[in-house]
């Protein structure tokens, strides 16, 4: 097995932080709402997409 780069890393730790803020918004109970606007977030897009954070009209994952 070969040592991850030190890009491979920062990577994986950003997606691991992304799991965290997620955790966070399921434990206080704003996981299905945008992070943007606070409209409710589709349940079949947060199945496929565990970690969107916005509705459609603000796409961007964080
Ligand atoms: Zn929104």
């Amino acid at each position: 097995m070969t040592d991850f780069n030190n890009e491979s890393v920062a990577a994986i730790e950003t997606t691991l932080n992304d799991v965290d803020r997620v955790l966070e918004r399921l434990r206080v109970g704003n996981y299905r709402s945008c992070q943007v606007c606070q409209a409710p977030i589709d349940e079949a897009e947060l199945i496929t997409t565990p970690l969107l954070a916005n509705c459609p009209a603000h796409p961007e994952l964080a």
